[in-house]
């Protein structure tokens, strides 16, 4: 079923989540059972990142340096299709502008349809840590709307080549990611806002936001959302702390604030145990003011870790 039929048709704000694939080498198996405990939740549709490649660089004999591509994170297609057969859930597969050819896309997209997916998160994804900055592929896109034009393409029966034009048409429901905070990149909360809208133009049916501690952050959003005429579900991404560590990194990666309360209670904390409580209570109070606030569904950042979730959705949901 699609996400944005899931939500409409609750009666009640939804649970769900994202997780990430295993690292190359690592147990489908174990990671399923890992994220198995939130499944007392009823998530109606879970999420699985993409990961693009990253670059190494292999030194030979000759003391010649080779950059290698290679993904850390493949599977993405093959755990939508274990989610869909072991919890009976639907599998949110993202799909990346970086990286992939519009060639890859329709392949891909394929490849979901075939296994059942109907649902996808369109994103552009960001640029391998040596780049420094976004390069599309050469015969690929540039920015989301224009990936979330060829799906829509594709579920219009729309292929690249006209020789492939068989008329079978997939039928995806397509979400895209929001800012609160606003995208790193973009020059203005306007600019980023216009963008947004094209991307809800092109066919994208529901808005999944990037984490915030703040919820102020959230309403202000919604507000310019609205005001700008975008009137499709805003699904805020929640992600309780659960390192000291984090209170830094989660700012510097993802370009947002840490309220001041929230810092001076992590400051007081002596162990990570301490500052995972303070993680567990202030996403509990977050989540519950936003389901007051009248959201559709509360979506969490497990990083396939379920307890701490488990124990912030046992409070909420
Ligand atoms: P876009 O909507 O393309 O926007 C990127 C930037 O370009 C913005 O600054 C925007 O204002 C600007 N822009 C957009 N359109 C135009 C245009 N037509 N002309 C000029 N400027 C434009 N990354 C992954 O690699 N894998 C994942 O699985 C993944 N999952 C995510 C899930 C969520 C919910 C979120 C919020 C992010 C996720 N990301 C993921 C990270 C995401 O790929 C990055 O944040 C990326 O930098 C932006 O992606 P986007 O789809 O929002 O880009």
């Amino acid at each position: 079923m699609k996400v944005i039929d899931h939500i409409n048709q609750a009666k009640k704000p939804l649970f769900s989540f994202e997780i990430l694939p295993p690292l190359k080498g690592e147990s489908l198996n174990d990671m399923l059972e890992g994220i198995s405990p939130l499944m007392d939740f009823n998530p109606p549709f879970i999420d699985v990142t993409y990961h693009r490649e990253e670059y190494i660089y292999k030194k030979h004999s000759t003391g010649l340096l080779e950059k290698v591509s290679t993904r850390k994170r493949p599977g993405t297609v093959g755990i939508c299709a274990a989610l869909m057969n072991r919890f009976k859930v639907d599998a949110v597969p993202h799909i990346l502008c970086g990286g992939f050819t519009k060639e890859d896309t329709e392949n891909v997209l394929i490849d979901l349809n075939f296994i059942g997916v109907e649902n996808v998160l369109a994103l552009r994804g960001d640029a391998p840590k040596s780049d420094g900055r976004f390069i599309p592929d050469e015969n690929g896109h540039n920015y989301t709307n224009e990936l979330v034009s060829q799906i829509v393409g594709m579920n219009n029966g729309k292929y690249l080549h006209e020789e492939t034009e068989t008329g079978f048409q997939t039928d995806f429901c397509v979400g895209v990611a929001g800012y609160p905070e606003k995208h790193f990149e973009a020059p203005s909360f306007k600019f980023d806002l216009k963008n947004l809208k094209a991307k809800v133009d092109a066919g994208a049916e529901y808005i999944v936001t990037q984490m915030f501690f703040d919820n102020q952050k959230y309403f202000e959003f919604v507000k310019n959302v609205r005001a700008a005429g975008i009137t499709v579900p805003i699904i805020p991404g929640l992600k309780p702390i659960t390192t000291l560590k984090q209170m830094t990194v989660l700012p510097s990666i993802f370009f947002l604030d840490m309220p001041d309360a929230l810092m001076d209670e992590l400051e007081k904390c002596k162990t990570n145990a301490d500052v995972r409580q303070v993680g567990i209570e202030w996403s509990i109070q977050q989540s519950k003011e936003l389901i007051e606030f009248g959201v559709p569904c509360l979506h969490y950042y497990t990083m396939s870790k379920a307890s701490t979730v488990h124990k912030v959705a046992s409070q909420v949901f």
